[in-house]
């Protein structure tokens, strides 16, 4: 070996391709995993329903309910769950450790962009029925017009019933859609800005056009739209006020490449991290430091609300642990530290222009570090300590976990923000940690297989240090 390819070895740094670097045994391992992914991907589309997984799912793994007013101290061992108003989940695994060591968290989000029903969204127009839609989430909105759309959500009565919708994923389902003009008749279109190319109010999910049989009356559509609703679900227009219904994409989760490297699938952004952070508490054994998977709501829309990060269930969860061993909620927060399990933009040769190349994530090179998340002087971010960034690199390193390390764009492009910053406002130690992500946003997204089993093993890892 020459004196500088030796002294290379020894002093550059190096991101590996997982698929030169892992063995075959973990590439097995990591195709596997990726199977149970795409079947959860596929199947869980919503908060909602993401929080009726997780709790089925840990149910059937041995937790219990949290008792929030308990005040004998739980055994290490012992493995409890909360759902969050039907929209966020916490779950723990007690540790080994006294509570005052603090707490691990790997904290995701559940909710994806997609197009939400106005509140009162049916209407007709020359004979056809549409529903409108306000966007939920940072979308380009033409990218939305002209693709399967199913619906999900919930209707809630005013007596207190509650009806859960899911119409377009299954085969026998019919599907809508937001339809789009033609090229031949877009030139005016075609000379909007990109923003505006498809208008916010002309995303208008398209959903019949069968009039009720009577010559008497307008809107004959719409009628015959309502009384299928009133005879399969028994509600009427009103009933839509207190209704949350979305239109999200209705393809398939699919394998992407001749070489099935990638993932395709609506919602990896942040499904993706979610579920491995959940996988790994449930292989975690019984940890050193009690440890908790974290799926939190609203994301999208900047954490908001009882079920974002900014609300204070989880410093309540907490506060209610410490209480069963005589501590003050503060005694137990401030030693605890969080991973931020969020994804990163991955690295599209057809838009390099946007990233800086040596400080960006690329697919299949593992997971990704992100130690400050926002474009600009890092106003509004979460800045994680060199001190945490080295905790993590010991374990990773040690442990074998393939990871990177990236910015999201060019410093003074874009940026973005996870939950990092409201966990770490709770004084604990937190860092961004995720999947890189191709087409973030977009009704069709793309991961890296290695990516996300890597992020499997690295909440796990953290989990066991
Ligand atoms: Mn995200
Ligand atoms: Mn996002």
């Amino acid at each position: 070996m020459s004196q500088a390819k030796d002294l290379k070895q020894k002093l550059f740094n190096k991101f590996e391709n997982g698929y030169q670097a892992m063995s075959e045994q973990a590439l097995d391992a990591c195709n596997a995993y990726a199977k149970g992914y795409i079947d959860f991907l596929d199947k869980n589309r919503t908060e909602r329903e993401c929080a009726v997984f997780a709790e089925k799912v840990l149910r059937a793994n041995g937790f219990e309910p949290v008792d929030e007013h308990r005040t004998k101290p739980y055994q290490a061992g012992d493995k409890i769950y909360k759902i969050q108003r039907n929209k966020a989940v916490i779950a723990a695994v007690i540790g080994k450790k006294a509570l005052a060591e603090g707490v691990k968290i790997a904290a995701a989000h559940v909710d994806s962009p997609r197009l939400d029903l106005k509140p009162n969204p049916l209407y007709e127009s020359e004979n056809m029925a549409f529903f409108k839609t306000h966007y939920y989430g940072g979308i380009k909105k033409y990218q939305w017009t002209a693709i399967p759309l199913s619906l999900h959500g919930v209707i809630c009565k005013a007596g207190g019933e509650k009806l859960t919708v899911n119409i377009g994923d299954d085969p026998a389902d019919p599907q809508f859609v937001v339809t789009d003009l033609l090229p031949h008749l877009a030139t005016e279109q075609m000379k909007r800005e990109a923003r505006q190319i498809v208008k916010a109010e002309e995303l208008n999910l398209l959903i019949g056009s069968v009039p009720f049989k009577d010559d008497e009356e307008s809107e004959l559509v719409k009628l015959n739209i309502l009384n299928l609703l009133f005879k399969k679900y028994g509600i009427c227009e009103r009933d839509f006020l207190s209704a949350e219904l979305c239109a999200i994409p209705a393809f398939p989760v699919r394998e992407i490449g001749f070489d099935r490297s990638f993932i395709g699938g609506y919602g990896h952004d942040d499904k993706v991290c979610a579920y491995p952070a959940l996988t790994a508490l449930l292989e975690c054994g019984v940890p050193e430091n009690t440890c908790l998977a974290v799926w939190v709501d609203k994301e999208e829309i900047g954490s908001e609300g009882n079920t974002g990060m900014k609300c204070d269930f989880l410093r309540y969860f907490i506060a209610d642990l410490a209480r069963t061993v005589g501590l003050q909620g503060r005694d137990v927060i401030r030693n605890c530290s969080c991973i931020s399990a969020d994804v990163n933009a991955g690295f599209d040769p057809t838009f390099a222009d946007v990233v800086d190349k040596y400080n960006c994530a690329y697919v299949n090179k593992g997971v990704c570090l992100t130690k400050y998340t926002s474009a600009g002087g890092k106003s509004g971010s979460n800045d994680a300590s060199a001190e945490f960034i080295a905790y993590l690199r010991g374990i990773y390193d040690k442990a074998g976990v393939l990871w990177q390390i990236g910015e999201l764009g060019k410093t003074d492009l874009g940026g973005g923000g996870t939950v990092a910053k409201y966990v770490a406002n709770l004084d604990i130690e937190t860092v961004d940690l995720g999947v890189p992500v191709l087409s973030m946003h977009a009704p069709f997204e793309i991961i890296g297989k290695v990516d996300l089993y890597n992020a499997h093993l690295a909440f796990k890892e953290y989990f066991k240090a």
